[in-house]
């Protein structure tokens, strides 16, 4: 049973913000027709309680708290794609001498969710070699003031950029980070630390956890026993992982950069990887690398979102490179009740908005 969800339609969205929650409406015609299928399939399978209950009771794994979630019933997980930080974006932040730069015009949007994800396309770090891919990135490291005052709680580093700069650029990035309260999953010192979960605990309410996987990292940047590197491995590995991470947590999230630059659909190898997942018992993928914005699909009790696109980015040649898709998951009783999208443009300098 599969409902696809197109979300290339027009683009009259407009946005409401109303108390801690802000409510996306009037999404693309066919969206809507479409959602109203999903919601109802939901409702009759969401249980009274999450599969924690009402209060997580396994503690075997260390969760981070939750700082900034909302005492609602209802709880937001919002997820953003690539960020890149370098190369033109790095330069205007640099010119106007502000490193927070590409985030002024979303901080808000962002930090109102319970909790906010993104993919980290890059180094943020002043050391390390370039290894020069096709494309090396590595941004200040002041930029990382933007990801702080958008407060995001966890960045995905398992990409086909996080290894421009070598190990050394990689680990500065991730103490970086977490000096500023931002963990990062998909990347570390060998391969058990880069397939490393993070766990989120918000009290009572819910507890979410995020593994991070690539399909696209450039020859040896994949992580082994013995190498930094980010979180690369089999299919089977990777279900192991989510198998095991299931009983810890109530919303299971596995990020994914993957897919084909600039395709406008997923694949089949997406698809072969992201049923599999669910299949084992993931809640949501989120995937990125494309830099366009694919389709969302319900499939079984997961949500597959392809491709949010890009987030912060400097491909002004098209306009889907210049438009991401956020995505917010709505949770309640510890389970994901409902998905919402928008698209955020970018600006010419590179801000992502919300249209009103
Ligand atoms: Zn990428």
């Amino acid at each position: 049973m599969r409902y696809w969800l197109s979300v290339f339609a027009a683009s009259l969205v407009s946005f409401l913000f109303s108390g801690a929650l802000y409510v996306f409406f009037h999404p693309p015609r066919d969206f809507e027709a479409r959602s109203a299928d999903i919601s109802d399939t939901m409702s009759s399978s969401v249980s009274p309680v999450g599969r924690l209950g009402a209060v997580g009771v396994s503690a075997r794994v260390n969760a981070t708290p939750l700082s900034k979630f909302f005492e609602n019933k209802e709880h937001s997980l919002l997820f953003v794609g690539d960020i890149m930080l370098s190369r033109n974006v790095g330069a205007e932040m640099e010119l106007r001498n502000d490193y927070a730069y590409p985030f002024r015009k979303i901080a808000d949007v962002l930090r109102s969710a319970d909790l906010t994800f993104g993919n980290l396309e890059g180094p943020i770090s002043d050391v390390g070699k370039d290894k020069h891919n096709l494309y090396s990135f590595r941004a200040d490291p002041r930029s990382v003031e933007g990801l702080k005052i958008s407060g995001f709680d966890v960045v995905s580093l398992a990409n086909n950029h996080t290894m421009d700069w070598g190990e050394e650029a990689m680990e500065q990035t991730i103490e970086l980070l977490r000096k500023e309260h931002i963990l990062s999953v998909g990347a570390g010192k060998n391969a058990e630390e880069a397939g490393r979960p993070q766990i989120f605990d918000a009290g009572d309410s819910f507890r979410a956890g995020f593994l991070a996987y690539t399909t696209v990292a450039p020859p040896g940047a994949g992580a082994l026993s013995n190498r930094g590197g980010v979180s690369e491995t089999s299919l089977e590995n990777m279900k192991k992982a989510v198998r095991e991470l299931r009983d810890e947590v109530d919303v299971l999230v596995v990020s994914f950069h993957w897919g084909e630059e600039y395709e406008k659909r997923s694949g089949s190898e997406q698809q072969r990887i992201a049923y599999g997942l669910v299949d084992a018992g993931a809640d949501i993928i989120v995937g990125h690398h494309p830099h366009v914005s694919q389709e969302i699909e319900k499939y079984k009790n997961g949500w597959i979102v392809y491709s949010l696109g890009n987030f912060v980015f400097d491909q002004y040649f098209s306009r889907q490179t210049m438009e991401g898709l956020m995505v917010k998951a709505i949770v309640r009783e510890g389970r994901i009740i409902d998905i919402q999208s928008i698209f955020t443009p970018l600006t010419e300098t590179y801000q992502p908005y919300v249209e009103n």
